[in-house]
């Protein structure tokens, strides 16, 4: 889909500046456009574009909820590949197992899923995690990889009274600027490519 493209892999963007023309200024060059697409979390942009006012009160209002997979090497788990565990699907269960997926059936290796509070480091979760998973009978023989993600963009109650999404929606367009991304429908990518192609239909 992406060949008729030309996309740029390990691009560092250090700075964006809009003008009659907007420049977007890589680790090796200086690139020129008419419109920018802004498909990154919005608030990381306000450390490279040269936000207006309405742009950085917004942005920064932004809140995640944390996500944490691993992946790990495990003894004596239950045969299915995919498994889910209900009871830990509440704010009360935040760090506990939620769901596995076992992805290659020659090798014991299976990434866990949880969402986390910002209370709660990577070592306070994996003891969370040994628990559940001695429960049903589970043990980790070795961690292999663990990552943290930004999850679930969303801004507090009173924001959203506060017209925090009309404000966004009123701001597409405005210096040849747009946004896509999860924050401006829902957390799943479905949703991310309905908007996307919902904002081009709209204004392209
Ligand atoms: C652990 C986990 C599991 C999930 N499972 C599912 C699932 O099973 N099904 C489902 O539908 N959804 C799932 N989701 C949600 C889904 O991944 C997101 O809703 C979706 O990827 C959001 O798309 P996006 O384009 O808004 O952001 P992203 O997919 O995060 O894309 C944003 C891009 O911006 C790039 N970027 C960030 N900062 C910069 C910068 N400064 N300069 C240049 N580029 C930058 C990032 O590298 C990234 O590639 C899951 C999410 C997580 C965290």
């Amino acid at each position: 889909m992406a060949e008729q493209f030309d996309v740029r892999y390990q691009q560092q963007i250090n700075n964006i500046k809009r003008n009659e023309t907007i420049q977007v200024e890589t680790q090796t060059e200086v690139l020129e456009f008419d419109k920018l697409i802004l498909a990154c979390p919005l608030d990381n942009s306000l450390n490279f574009l040269d936000t207006t006012l309405d742009e950085e009160e917004l942005f920064s209002k932004i809140k995640y909820n944390k996500y944490w997979t691993f992946a790990l090497i495990m003894e004596n788990m239950p045969k299915r590949s995919i498994g889910y565990l209900p009871s830990n699907f509440y704010s009360d269960k935040q760090g506990h197992i939620m769901c596995w997926y076992r992805r290659y059936p020659d090798i014991n290796l299976y990434d866990f899923y949880v969402i986390a509070n910002d209370r709660q480091e990577e070592q306070d979760i994996e003891k969370i995690m040994v628990e559940d998973l001695n429960k049903i009978g589970a043990t980790i023989k070795e961690k292999y990889v663990s990552a943290e993600w930004k999850y679930f963009p969303h801004v507090d109650i009173v924001d959203i009274e506060n017209k925090f999404y009309e404000r966004l929606e009123n701001l597409q367009g405005i210096k040849n600027t747009y946004f896509v991304g999860e924050l401006l429908n829902f957390s799943y990518i479905e949703a991310v490519i309905e908007y996307s192609y919902d904002l081009v239909k709209r204004f392209f």
